[in-house]
């Protein structure tokens, strides 16, 4: 229908069998959508979750089935034809037509783009491409490095985010020796404060974590086509059996791109999901969405679900205006970190001890609370993320203050 109303047998293609788009299909449906619905994947997996694979997955405490979101059997339920190991090569839009790399072609009336993001990759001259050098993106990466934990001594961790601390703590925890360096002064700098810095670094040392900060790759050097040695930007040389890198993401936003859809850093869409082609729209890590005074693209599950379900409202008529949410949440040794809010643009941050090993820091811009680093401390983090949610700043000084019972000021 052109008027913007979608009929309920208009038929809604999906690219990207990730967290985004499952949870749009799956939303589709419990908002009564009885057209066509088909979910194309690249991988071969069903739609699975992908935290765990820098944790519980990566440590072999998890099976693969049990990453999925739901079973096999789900999709026929539901009326879902889930395309897997499909990639989508192009966008016709004039035709309302998506291209698959077979040769096959789906038509759409409504079309969403949940593509996600892929790993930064070390360039190949200075190594990138030597076998025994791995990403944690995708299941297939993680399969692919399994062997490394129980045949190798040394692992070199490049990148100090989220996704290498935690693979050093997986490293660590299966015995290795674990080395892990960070090209800026400080680990998490891009997303932390220097307390919540300095809280993993010394969780990482007393688990015998080897941690360079403001130290870079300047090459690693193979023995045949295999990784043997790290040469590092302070000089040192380290002899490693194999390396994983967690640089940062791009978003995947080629498709968009050629298929003439606006694009910047992320496929560029409104409050209602909608890119620049009103039959189209985008979810997840690959989206950039109206956020303040500017834009954003977040890169986290709370966000993939939530957008994913805004978008499947839209591609049904329905306006959503979706405002994010922003959570997240890291498991490093026998520390959980949650995360409530976005501290981009903080300038104070006050300190709230807990129970035990229990910490948070509260990130302030003025006056303002923007975002609350919790560790161990789960009530903590539900009480600052219900303020944040509903635009409370309780003073500072008041949060720092133990004898202050959180809760009486919701
Ligand atoms: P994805 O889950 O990346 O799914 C996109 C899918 O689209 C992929 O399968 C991709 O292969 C496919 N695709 C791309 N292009 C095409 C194409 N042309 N044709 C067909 N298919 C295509 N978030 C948290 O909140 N907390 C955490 O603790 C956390 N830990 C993480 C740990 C790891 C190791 C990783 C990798 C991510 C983690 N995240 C975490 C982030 C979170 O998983 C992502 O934000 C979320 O998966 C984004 O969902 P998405 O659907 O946008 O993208």
């Amino acid at each position: 229908m052109e008027d913007g109303r979608v009929d309920q047998t208009s038929r809604i293609v999906v690219i990207g069998a990730g967290q985004a788009g499952f949870s749009a299909c799956a939303k589709l449906r419990a908002l009564g959508h009885m057209g066509s619905i088909t979910l194309i994947g690249d991988e071969n997996h069903p739609p699975y979750q992908r935290p765990p694979l820098s944790k519980g997955f990566l440590l072999g405490e998890t099976t693969e089935e049990r990453l999925y979101f739901r079973p096999p059997s789900f999709y026929d339920e539901k009326g879902i034809e889930l395309r897997l190991s499909s990639t989508v090569e192009a966008i016709d839009r004039s035709a309302h037509k998506v291209m698959i790399a077979d040769g096959s072609e789906v038509t759409y009336d409504r079309l969403l783009l949940a593509t996600g993001a892929r790993p930064r990759l070390l360039p190949p001259e200075i190594g990138g491409e030597l076998r025994g050098v791995f990403y944690v993106r995708n299941l297939a990466d993680i399969t692919s490095m399994t062997h490394c934990f129980r045949q190798a001594q040394r692992v070199l961790i490049i990148g100090g985010g989220y996704i290498g601390l935690e693979a050093a703590a997986v490293s660590s925890k299966l015995g290795l020796e674990v080395t892990l360096i960070e090209a800026s002064d400080r680990i998490l700098q891009r997303v932390a404060s220097p307390e919540t810095s300095q809280f993993f670094r010394e969780l990482h040392a007393f688990h015998g974590v080897t941690m360079l900060e403001g130290v870079g790759i300047r090459r690693l050097a193979g023995e045949g086509s295999h990784v043997h040695a790290a040469e590092l930007s302070d000089g040192s040389v380290r002899p490693v059996d194999f390396v994983i890198v967690g640089i940062g993401v791009h978003p995947n936003v080629e498709l968009a791109r050629e298929a003439g859809v606006d694009v910047d850093n992320g496929i560029v869409v409104d409050a209602d999901c909608r890119t620049s082609d009103p039959h189209i729209f985008a979810a997840g890590d690959c989206a950039s969405f109206p956020w303040k005074e500017g834009r954003i693209r977040l890169e986290s599950v709370g966000n993939a679900i939530d957008q994913g379900e805004a978008a499947a409202k839209a591609m049904l008529g329905e306006s959503s205006g979706y405002v994010a949410k922003p959570w997240f949440w890291s498991d490093q040794f026998d520390v959980k970190l949650q995360i409530a809010g976005l501290s981009t643009g903080y300038d104070n941050v006050a300190t709230r001890h807990g129970a035990g090993n229990a910490i948070s820091y509260w990130y302030y811009r003025g006056d303002e609370l923007l975002a609350v680093d919790a560790m161990n401390d789960p009530r903590v983090y539900m009480a600052a993320k219900r303020m944040i949610e509903a635009g409370k700043s309780p003073p500072s000084a008041v949060v720092a203050d133990t004898t202050v019972d959180l809760k009486s000021l919701l």
